[in-house]
């Protein structure tokens, strides 16, 4: 039986009752990461979040089409359409082909994805496989009238479209603030207003990743690509889109403006943000020196970190706050998800262990209701852990024989701790003794590999601080003659 859902639609500012444009069906599309740098703490609340309504939809029996895309191409130094690629760049400065960097984060990021047991999207496109979409995209919103050709490169006219529709609905700014907020960046630009955005850009004669357009060798605009791959995969109509609030202003406003000035439509139905994370209160940065990947955490070897922490702590930690929260990583909190993790799976195992009784003392049902009360109400999977933890007590209070369970209350359990737990939130058992190594492998493997670079660049600090973090592990790393091996203690 559906429960019926209500989501809190970021466009109208309010919970709304849930109802896909086809029955049974939802098309979901999410913005997912640049690949040019390590998978980090950021990325895992998106991830898990999005896996958590892309689960539990599932879960209610619904079909959905979840595409979450890899951005390689277009996202761009200082803003959004100027500089230099960040992806070309780093390609320049290893000297590798542009593809060989945006491989190496994907996968990366894949393998990060999976210690968490984020669930892999439906469909997983990539923006430069979809440069002829992007070009088409631009080509009909210069038909309509709201873009403009300049110097080879293609902008949004976002004061021509902002008479006609209003720019910033999303956001909640208008066009005055948005011209107060913009600042204008040195040196000339071919757009006739500091607010337009990039459609197509013309490319330097040194920037390698480029495409012939009807324009010029160039490369599509950031956030043209999100509005050509929603619309291939999931229709001009879709139901949800989702990212990170910091994505909301500029590129989902963008995302806004584009398919409405190509399509004579709002793409997305309901559009659903996650708050960020902060660290000991701090935004994470890599200036700020507390910038954590999530090989980092899963190993410990960060100086900001005490111990290192399994990827499904990681996964509990974000789900016990709601996705609208702020969330602050600290080590105290991190240490705090991991014991309240462990309550948890050593209540689901004694269940298995109670003599069933003849006569009931417990209404089962009651943790059924609430799960499946705190789901439909925006996703609260606080409240879903808040009444998991109440039944811990009670099972465990059974176990002692202070209550009593018949084995019908206790197969109704299970299968409520099985779907809420597991199905809905994802988590799994991670015993360390039994399964410890089976995620930590490609982990190690892959710090083992940094450490080798480090090495043949006799960067020796670099080396001992990979060594040490895996240490502090409780992973013993042993350089032997034919190469390195480890263990874990
Ligand atoms: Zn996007």
């Amino acid at each position: 039986m559906k429960t019926e859902l209500t989501l809190y639609n970021t466009l109208t500012r309010r919970k709304e009752r849930f109802e896909p444009l086809t029955e049974g069906r939802v098309g979901m599309y999410v913005c997912g990461p640049t690949v040019y740098g390590d998978p980090h703490l950021g990325h895992a609340r998106p991830a898990v979040t999005f896996d958590l309504l892309f689960r539990y939809l599932k879960a209610e029996g619904y079909k959905v089409r979840y595409v979450r895309n890899i951005t390689d191409v277009g996202h761009l130094e200082h803003d959004a359409d100027e500089g230099e690629d960040k992806i070309a760049r780093k390609a320049r400065i290893e000297q590798l082909e542009p593809m060989e960097v945006a491989h190496y984060y994907t996968e990366r990021y894949h393998r990060a994805m999976e210690a968490l047991n984020v669930l892999s999207p439906s469909i997983e496109p990539h923006a430069s496989g979809h440069i002829i979409e992007q070009i088409a995209l631009v080509e009909r919103i210069l038909e309509a009238g709201y873009a403009y050709v300049s110097n080879g490169s293609v902008y949004f006219d976002v004061a021509a479209y902002d008479r006609k529709h209003r720019y910033g609905r999303l956001s909640g700014r208008n066009l005055e603030d948005i011209v107060l907020n913009t600042r204008e960046l040195d040196g000339q630009s071919d757009k006739r207003h500091p607010y337009d955005f990039a459609l197509w850009k013309k490319a330097s004669p040194e920037h390698i990743m480029r495409w012939p357009s009807p324009w010029s060798d160039g490369f599509p605009g950031w956030h043209a690509e999100c509005t050509a791959m929603s619309t291939k995969y999931l229709g001009e109509r879709f139901d949800i889109h989702g990212g990170g609030m910091d994505l909301m202003f500029p590129h989902h406003e963008c995302e806004i403006a584009q398919s409405t000035a190509a399509l004579g439509c709002d793409s997305a139905r309901y559009w659903v943000h996650n708050n960020m994370i902060t660290i000991n209160g701090q935004k994470m940065g890599k200036s700020l020196g507390n910038f954590i990947t999530l090989e980092e955490l899963f190993t410990g070897s960060h100086r900001l970190l005490a111990q290192a922490y399994s990827p499904m702590t990681i996964r509990f930690f974000v789900l016990q706050a709601h996705y609208r929260s702020t969330l602050d990583f600290s080590n105290e909190a991190l240490q705090a998800a991991e014991k309240g993790l462990d309550r948890l799976m050593k209540g689901f195992e004694a269940l298995a262990k109670i003599k069933p009784a003849a006569q009931s003392t417990v209404q089962p049902e009651e943790l059924e209701r609430r799960c499946a009360e705190a789901m439909a109400d925006d996703l609260n999977s606080p409240m879903v852990i808040s009444a998991l933890f109440d039944w811990v007590r009670i099972i465990n209070q059974a176990a002692d024989g202070k209550e009593s369970l018949t084995a019908d209350d206790i197969a109704r359990l299970t299968e409520t701790f099985r779907r809420y737990a597991f199905e809905i939130l994802g988590l799994k058992e991670q015993n360390a003794a039994a399964g410890g190594r089976d995620y930590v492998t490609p982990l190690v493997e892959m710090l083992l590999a940094e450490r080798l670079k480090a090495r043949a660049a006799k960067d020796w600090a670099a080396s001992d601080r990979i060594r040490d973090g895996l240490a502090a592990a409780g992973i013993r790393v042993k350089d032997r003659k034919e190469g390195t091996d480890w263990e874990l203690e």
